[in-house]
């Protein structure tokens, strides 16, 4: 191509001193003039020709460089990258489990053995809500995470086998207050672990034992008459007995005990003012729901369950509260704002003078 090239110019030079030398030229004008403009065109392509392949060389050549100069980089990092990538990569394989596991090895196997579940294999909510609920009842019996299930077995074996069931009642209230206080599922609750416990303690011992049930002593049963003096009917002495037997044992007094140690544990939650007196008619509302609730499942009539005779105790504690309110004065009706306030012969509620108003009712 180069060689073309300059065989034509070669031509077009020959051509063009032709023109210069004019009739004296070597060769008639007619000839070298359109060899002239042929020979030029052809040069001139084959020239751009020639720049264009040069071009093309350049370029791959630059190609060449910039990629080696890739590769060069690409290695380079690559000798920096490893690491990160590597540690970066174990973050994000291990779960919270495993790397929990990693920084508490004795706690976490503490915590497996205890719920006898194999942690691997929950979802991550469960295995955070299950070991937040392990570590709080630790903090609560005060005792190592290996020890819980034995402090609190410990604790429950205080009381007879007949009351578990009593006791997974209540601890199943607990339960409901747990899941609305630490926001856990009720599976990840520690009073779910509880009741597993006491579960397992029931099937173990709980055989069905005659003596809550049928032998009562002469002496309690004049104690239960007396305490229940318009209470003729013997089978529902019998229900009472059975659950202030088992009151006694979970306040840990005797019975004669029972109904004081309750309205002492009552004012240590009611002082006794008129702005606070409603708090009674709340909880007594609250306390004939739950005899109504547990009734089924405990096998008595709700009033002679030991939340019915709560009923009964606070009933009258509300009403000595109603006399004393109104003996000095500091009923007002919440209708006309009078204090000449009495109260009603038949219901025991206060009811106004003035506008015969009638409230402070169950
Ligand atoms: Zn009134």
């Amino acid at each position: 191509m180069r060689i073309v090239g300059w065989l034509c110019v070669l031509i077009g030079t020959l051509n063009l001193m032709n023109v210069f030398l004019g009739e004296n030229g070597f060769l008639p004008m007619s000839v070298f003039a359109p060899v002239f403009w042929v020979t030029l065109i052809v040069g001139y392509f084959c020239f751009a020709k020639l720049k264009e392949k040069e071009i093309e060389k350049e370029k791959e050549k630059e190609k060449e460089v910039n990629k080696a100069a890739l590769a060069y980089l690409l290695q380079q990092t690559a000798k920096v990258r490893p690491k990160t990538v590597q540690v970066a990569e174990l973050h994000q394989q291990k779960t919270y489990w495993e790397n929990y596991k990693s920084c508490n090895p004795t706690i976490a196997s503490d915590i497996e053995n205890l719920l006898n579940v194999n942690f691997s294999e929950l979802s991550e909510i469960d295995v955070k809500e299950k070991i937040a609920s392990v570590e709080r009842l630790a903090k609560n019996l005060k005792c190592e995470i290996s020890q819980i299930k034995s402090t609190y077995l410990a604790e429950i074996e205080k009381y007879p086998v007949e009351l578990i069931p009593q006791i997974i009642e209540m601890t199943s209230r607990d339960l409901v207050k747990e899941v609305s206080t630490f926001h856990v599922s009720q599976d990840n609750t520690m009073s779910a672990m509880m009741i597993t416990w006491l579960k397992e303690r029931h099937e173990q011992f709980g055989k069905p034992s005659a003596k809550i049930n049928d032998a009562f002593t002469e002496d309690e049963m004049e104690f239960v008459k007396r305490l229940n003096p318009y209470t003729t009917d013997v089978a529902d002495l019998r229900e009472r007995l059975k659950s202030l037997r088992e009151m006694s044992v979970l306040f840990r007094c005797s019975m004669s005990e029972l109904h004081d140690f309750y309205i002492n544990d009552l004012r240590k939650n009611y002082d006794g003012k008129y702005e606070n007196f409603h708090w009674l008619l709340d909880a007594f509302k609250d306390m004939v729901d739950k005899a109504y609730e547990v009734a089924p499942r405990v096998g008595l009539k709700p009033s002679n369950t030991s939340y019915g005779i709560l009923c009964d105790w606070l009933f009258d504690f509300i009403t000595e509260e109603r006399k004393r309110f109104v003996d000095i004065g500091q009923v007002r009706c919440d209708m006309c704002g009078s204090h000449d306030i009495k109260l009603d012969l038949f219901t025991g509620y206060f009811v106004c003078n003035s506008c015969k108003r009638e409230f402070g009712g169950i």
